[in-house]
């Protein structure tokens, strides 16, 4: 038998120290036909159930949306990540992002389904007793009972940990007894159970707790009016008197905090993921409009500033996705490893996804940021239409927005992933500071004349991803350097080593996927991924150049700033391309078959 080569695992974040072999990261297209087979359920789901109801979803008529989840319970939607023996069917984490990213297509509905399957689910499966699990995960998983997550406040968001609602033990010892206000609760209007966090008398951290819908002193303000995902139910939650069984305390008490931020790890890679099959609805959509428009006496699709829009969406969806079941594996794999180690199945998963928060935050922000981008062109595709209620781009633009608010705003999740970048450095987990140095010698070096070896493919690209690696390195270390601890308030610093950090990691993934199908389909075969490879790598340069001299201009001057932007140029340097001919070739293949520019499951 022949010896299969163990798959070198990194750990989360050492992606910007180490190299990663084609070989040892996922991509979509390896997924298994039982996995096929549930995203195309799940799309046979959203047109079947929930397209040819949009407007009754919108208009949020009664019963409509509990009654949709009902439906995707008892397609086993649900329960995609609850273990069979709480009623779910038990698959793995990068089948729950893949089911996520095909919901993502379902506007309104995606919300309520992340929010049950997510946050209001997770807290239970991961921090319950045996006790709540059985009691309460069957019934999730079936959409018996739907669930909500009581976190944010009136005057607690971003700073989720500083809300005012307390829970306070009863005389008798035998219940917490719940007082306070929660806001933007998604699935409030039909939740039966809700997570609540709130603090137990002057605690400093937060508590979590399972409550009942049925039980007295929860009340609810109407539905809020949005801007967009009209059709799922966001309200505000009143607790009054809300007596909580002790047994109901989720995990230990002040443990609710982290309760949160583990969870919302999770929430934040199924989100970004859970961007992509949006995405892709909106390129098809735009290019079908596209084709049928005509003006000047042709269809718009022919015009060269169409084609640069068609393409670019493609591009950076290609991009995201790369990056999403790369990490989702990578955390899925050690997952497998803890649980082979004797960690029970929860604690397995609380730490792989932990393991990985950097890569969950950077795919959230990459993954909303590119469903914007796309659902922007998109409505400049579609012109005066795009502005019009009667064709879909309107409510696509006001769905996605939503994306980079919650789960942790994109500001937060980029102060996040850098600060976790630099702990992680801090701890000696991953050492950042000898590959600094070896780039800051590197710098006033003299340059090495030797020519690398280029034979291999994408030898180039990949020479490339070692100088961006380099440029972040370089940036993020004088930055150390400079501010120490201080650092931590150099908010616009820390914003431009989190584009980096997350350009990196997202070309790096759609170099290594890239690779990976030119050995499937051969060279001419993936002709379309190059293209978009090439393209997202060019894209992805010129960012990390910018944030690059952005970033050290905020705290070089003179010499030492002339240096360190000549750092970044020798870092960031590529080869010219001509990025018409490579919009053009990937736009000409969503023209000629009138859609995304390829299908993964269907
Ligand atoms: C439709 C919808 C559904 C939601 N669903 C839920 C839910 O189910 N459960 C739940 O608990 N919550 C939910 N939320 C709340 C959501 O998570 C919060 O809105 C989000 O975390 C931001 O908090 P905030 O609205 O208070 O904004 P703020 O925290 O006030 O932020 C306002 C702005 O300031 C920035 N900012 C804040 N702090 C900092 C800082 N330290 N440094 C720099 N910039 C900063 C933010 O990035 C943002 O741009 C939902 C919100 C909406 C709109």
């Amino acid at each position: 038998m022949e010896a299969v080569a163990e798959k070198k695992a990194l750990k989360g974040g050492e992606f910007l120290i180490e190299e990663t072999s084609a070989e040892d990261v996922f991509i979509p297209e390896e997924f298994s036909e039982e996995q096929k087979m549930m995203a195309a359920a799940t799309q046979d789901f959203i047109d079947m159930e929930i397209n040819p109801i949009t407007e009754r979803i919108e208009s949020m008529e009664e019963g409509v949306m509990s009654g949709l989840m009902d439906k995707a319970g008892e397609l086993g939607l649900l329960g995609v990540n609850v273990p069979e023996e709480y009623g779910g069917l038990g698959m793995s984490f990068n089948t729950g992002m893949l089911i996520a990213d095909i919901m993502a297509a379902a506007g309104s509905f995606s919300t309520a389904y992340g929010a049950h399957t997510g946050i209001g689910t997770l807290p239970i499966l991961y921090y319950g007793t045996e006790e709540q699990k059985s009691k309460y995960l069957p019934r999730l998983a079936s959409g018996e009972w739907k669930a909500c997550y009581c976190l944010t406040e009136p005057d607690a968001g971003s700073d989720a940990n500083s809300g005012k609602t307390k829970a306070k033990l009863s005389d008798d010892g035998k219940h917490y007894v719940i007082n306070g206000q929660k806001m933007w609760i998604s699935n409030a209007g039909f939740a039966d159970l809700l997570i609540i966090f709130a603090k137990i008398d002057d605690d400093k951290k937060l508590s979590a707790f399972i409550a009942e819908r049925t039980w007295d002193g929860i009340t609810m303000n109407d539905e809020e009016k949005k801007l967009g995902i009209k059709g799922s139910s966001t309200r505000q939650v009143f607790f009054n008197d809300l007596k909580v069984p002790v047994e109901n305390m989720l995990s230990e008490r002040e443990n609710g905090f982290k309760i949160a931020v583990n969870v919302l790890n999770v929430g934040r890679i199924k989100l970004g993921a859970g961007c992509i099959n949006g995405c892709k609805d909106v390129a098809s959509k735009s290019t079908q409009y596209a084709n049928e428009r005509k003006q000047f006496g042709v269809s718009i699709s022919s015009f060269g500033a169409i084609k640069q829009k068609l393409a670019n969406m493609a591009t950076k969806t290609y991009a995201t996705e790369s990056a999403s079941y790369r990490a989702g594996q990578d955390i899925e794999d050690l997952i497998a490893k803890l649980q082979d180690e004797g960690l029970s199945p929860s604690d397995a998963k609380l730490k792989g996804v932990e393991q990985f928060a950097i890569e969950c935050a950077m795919i959230k922000i990459h993954g909303s940021e590119v469903l914007d981008f796309c659902v922007d062109e998109g409505v400049q595709v579609y012109g005066g239409m795009g502005f019009s209620e009667e064709a879909p781009m309107a409510r696509a633009y006001r769905d996605a927005r939503i994306t980079r608010i919650y789960e942790g705003t994109n500001e937060i999740n980029r102060m996040l992933l850098v600060g976790m970048m630099f702990k992680k450095a801090m701890k000696g987990e991953i050492d950042l500071l000898g590959p600094a140095m070896a780039v800051g010698q590197e710098l006033t070096g003299v340059p090495s004349f030797e020519s690398p070896d280029l034979s291999a493919p994408l030898a180039k690209e990949k020479t490339l991803i070692k100088n961006l690696k380099k440029a972040v390195l370089m940036a993020a270390g004088k930055a150390a350097e400079k501010f120490g601890p201080k650092l931590d308030h150099e908010q616009e610093v820390l914003m431009n080593l989190a584009d980096m950090l997350t350009e990196v990691y997202v070309a790096e993934s759609t170099i290594l996927r890239t690779e990976k199908l030119m050995a499937s389909y051969g060279s001419e075969g993936s002709e379309l991924y190059q293209n978009m490879m090439r393209l997202y790598l060019y894209e992805a340069v010129t960012k990390i150049k910018n944030a690059g001299d952005e970033a050290v201009a905020c705290f070089a001057e003179g010499d030492e700033l002339r240096v360190l932007l000549m750092g970044m140029k020798r870092f960031t340097k590529m080869d010219p391309i001509n990025t018409k001919v490579l919009r053009h070739s990937i736009a000409d293949v969503m023209i000629e078959e009138n859609k995304f520019p390829y299908s993964l499951y269907k």
